[in-house]
């Protein structure tokens, strides 16, 4: 039975949060003397001059008509790296608990463990990039508090099987997080809609990747009311800026455009597999779900050099567990793989 009470850190539990001007005064004045802000305004043609809501309330209820979730269900961060680093704040006691993480796979929910001082303990994925389930029950003790799954997972591209996610549900009793950064380009179902199932689960999305959104840093998470509460009690207050939240808005205003950019880069990812898998030195080309591909060669290093000198950036992943000789890269506009096809062939 999952009790967040047990889960939760003595000092989150005993936490009283930080209260703004706009926590202690929400309706609408004439005049606003509580924040110290600049009441003359902001030196640019729109004004920035007050704080923005901390809650972020008319971003989230966009957002829940679009995922189906109540708007108390969803908690928005400063990217999904800030909900990432939450979890940790709210659930890992320092030098004491653990995590799992399941490699190779995104790398911040290491580094963000490592931040936090959380334990980590890695359990590979299996040669196909599935979930090794006897290894996780095996790495999970009463100090674990989180399991992170990917899927689609960076770098692989890869979707885990379902039935192997609803095992580690249904037997963990810690937070399960299960980053969908990739959910728009996959074929298989989000796991927002097992929220009701499981009140341990935390779904990551952001507008970073199909949305075309990276540099507004706008990450989602979705979970049970409590776990929500407790991430919303722990992040700073302001945490999304206001122009970030206009644009965001404004965005998802667009989807019909974003759905139809994301057809055509899963089309873009199936030529470009053909393409590349016909050049010598590409050995083995992995399954995607992403807006990228898996790319064994036989010499990444210097393949990864040489479009460096052609002005083409692809991922160097060669030195990852795993993932020996791969090269990860991103699906471009049909223009840019065609250049990128282009170099390679003359290499
Ligand atoms: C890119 C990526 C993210 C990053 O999300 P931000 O919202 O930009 O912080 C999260 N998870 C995975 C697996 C990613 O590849």
């Amino acid at each position: 039975m999952f009790e967040i009470e047990k889960l939760l850190r003595e000092n989150i539990k005993k936490l009283v949060p930080y209260s703004s001007a706009r926590d202690e005064f929400k309706g609408e004045a004439a005049v606003f003397l509580d924040a110290n802000e600049n009441s003359f305004g902001s030196p640019l043609p729109r004004n920035y001059n007050r704080y923005p809501d901390p809650l972020q309330w008319k971003l989230k209820e966009k957002i829940a008509q679009i995922k189906g979730v109540p708007p108390q269900h969803i908690f928005l961060g400063n990217g999904s790296d800030e909900c990432i680093d939450i979890a940790y704040r709210a659930f890992c006691n320092p030098a004491e608990d653990n995590v799992v993480l399941c490699p190779p796979t995104y790398g911040m929910y290491e580094v963000s463990a490592r931040i936090n001082d959380v334990k980590v303990r890695t359990v590979k994925l299996t040669e196909d990039f599935q979930l090794d389930l006897p290894g996780i029950e095996a790495a999970t003790d009463e100090h674990t508090k989180l399991i992170f799954l990917c899927t689609p997972n960076n770098p692989t591209g890869n979707s885990m099987d379902r039935s192997a996610i609803e095992a580690i549900l249904n037997n963990f009793d810690g937070i399960v997080v299960i980053d969908e950064a990739y959910i728009n380009f996959a074929r298989h179902r989000s796991f927002i809609p097992e929220l009701t199932e499981y009140p341990n689960l935390v779904v990551l999305q952001t507008l970073s990747k199909a949305w075309g959104l990276a540099a507004l840093r706008v990450g989602m998470a979705f979970s049970s009311i409590p776990v929500i509460e407790v991430f919303n009690k722990i992040k700073p207050p302001y945490n999304i800026n206001q122009a970030s939240q206009e644009l965001a808005l404004q965005a998802l205003e667009n989807i019909n455009a974003v759905n139809s950019w994301t057809k055509a880069i899963v089309e873009e990812r199936g030529k470009l597999e053909q393409a590349l898998v016909q050049l010598p030195f590409v050995l083995k080309i992995y399954p995607s779900e992403a807006n990228f591909l898996l790319v064994k060669t036989t010499d990444a290093v210097k393949i990864y050099n040489y479009l460096v000198g052609k002005g083409i950036i692809v991922r160097d992943r060669s030195k990852v567990e795993l993932c020996e000789g791969c090269l990860r890269i991103t699906v471009g506009t049909p223009e840019e793989n065609r250049q990128l096809v282009e170099c390679l062939s003359a290499f």
